[in-house]
């Protein structure tokens, strides 16, 4: 196995070390085959918003287990989760289920391709839509951590196609649209930055965009994979009020299981196969487990009590870490929108990836190490959302910031070891 590991950021390479294997989790905790426990902040890069193992999903699992694990064949499963979305976004009509975040980004751009009979398309630098080929220019997540700004084994030919802006930059936007007049299929975007950091949009961003897009005749798709039923019900198209032509979900909608989908339009998801022209299939995709666990997650989500205990205990989180930091004297911006969140180590507030990249990386190395030592796991580089769950209670919260405030220390007094 490449690294030890099968996705690159779980082998630790940016902070050093050795990764930590799982033996269990359970709630807001993951224990390890060393008999360590850590709070967890990683909760599987996202979807895990109930934290690790809710007897709702695991009951909701297990019962659907036992009536078979796939057919290829519809099951109504699929028809439920579906009205719950379509009932939750409202800029979506229609979803085609799939497996993972990355299948979701690809389908959307050959739909807004074949929909527009246009081949370009616009993503930010640091915006990270899985690894499919065309998207996989200037990402941010592991490919930001590992230094591989865009990989061997992707042709030039492919990218040729993708056009790249700063992340909040409107201006930057307009000129590209302008200077490729009816070649632009679309523009994706993550409406809330999360693989550079959480870097939430600046107010009008994305109504600029809408707007922006409306003018060029091109379709404006939000990923959000890591963003949708995260930020809150509906995702973060609700939050700020912006309806994009697409929509990419994944994460929390498999609640910790292999489910992801793209959707959107009426007349764009008509194009869909078998219905239109744009072929897409899966042998697993709208898996039963997959779909069972995403059920039952988006059910205890639905009423808007989890988004109100999610939103203060993370307002809470980051109110203590700003403050530790001023109190240690240590530069940090901590930024946040509802349950997502990054501590840079950065002297002013970081709008875009240039901005990111120029974080003290070296700091959150340390940070990361004294904090994994106290039994708190945040993700393995500075260039990740950390995630709460409805399980982070104040307990798991006063001790994070208890290791927090200590690392901050060590930061600004590298010399001094343990307590
Ligand atoms: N889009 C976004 C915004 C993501 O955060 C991710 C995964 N981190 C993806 C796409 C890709 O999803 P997957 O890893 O399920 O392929």
């Amino acid at each position: 196995m490449p690294g030890g590991v099968s996705s690159p950021v779980r082998a630790f390479q940016a902070v050093g070390g050795q990764p930590v294997f799982v033996k269990q989790a359970q709630g807001a905790t993951v224990s390890d085959l060393d008999g360590n426990s850590y709070i967890d902040y990683i909760l599987s890069y996202g979807p895990l918003i109930l934290g690790h193992a809710p007897d709702a999903v695991v009951a909701a699992i297990s019962k659907a287990a036992r009536k078979g694990t796939s057919f290829g064949m519809p099951v109504t499963l699929e028809a439920e989760l579906a009205e719950l979305i379509v009932s939750a976004l409202p800029s979506v009509q229609r979803v085609r289920f799939v497996n993972s975040g990355t299948e979701a980004t690809m389908s959307a751009i050959r739909l807004a391709r074949a929909a527009t009979s246009r081949s370009k398309i616009i993503k930010c630098t640091g915006c990270y839509h899985g690894h499919t080929d065309a998207l996989l220019v200037q990402a941010g997540s592991g490919a930001t951590t590992l230094g591989v700004p865009s990989s061997p084994g992707v042709p030039e030919s492919i990218t040729a196609h993708t056009l790249l802006v700063p992340f909040n930059d409107l201006d930057a936007v307009a000129q590209v649209l302008e200077s490729n007049r009816n070649q632009v299929a679309a523009m994706i975007v993550e409406p809330i930055a999360g693989n550079m950091g959480t870097v939430p949009p600046a107010p009008g961003y994305l109504a600029g965009l809408r707007s922006l897009c409306d003018r060029f005749g091109a379709l404006l798709i939000f990923d959000e994979v890591m963003s949708g039923f995260r930020v809150a019900w509906g995702g973060a198209q609700n939050l700020y009020g912006i309806k994009p032509d697409l929509t990419c979900l994944g994460k929390v909608i498999g609640g910790g299981l292999p489910c992801a989908a793209y959707g959107g339009r009426d007349d764009l998801m008509k194009l869909v196969a078998p219905e239109g022209p744009m072929y897409q299939a899966g042998t697993l995709s709208g898996n039963p487990l997959a779909l069972a666990a995403g059920l039952a997650t988006l059910e205890a989500l639905q009423d808007g009590a989890a988004y109100a205990q999610l939103e203060q205990a993370s307002a809470a989180l980051a109110q203590g870490i700003q403050a530790a930091a001023a109190e240690a004297g240590v530069p940090v911006q901590v930024q946040r929108v509802g349950s997502m969140l990054t501590p840079f180590f950065a002297a002013a507030p970081v709008t875009n990836y240039a901005q990111a990249l120029h974080s003290d990386t070296q700091a959150f190395k340390l940070f990361f190490n004294v904090l994994l030592d106290r039994g708190v796991m945040i993700p393995p580089s500075q260039f990740e959302t950390w995630f709460l769950s409805t399980r982070h209670d104040q307990a798991a919260l006063d001790a994070t910031l208890a290791a927090v405030r200590e690392a901050l220390q060590r930061i600004k007094n590298p010399n001094q070891t343990s307590r």
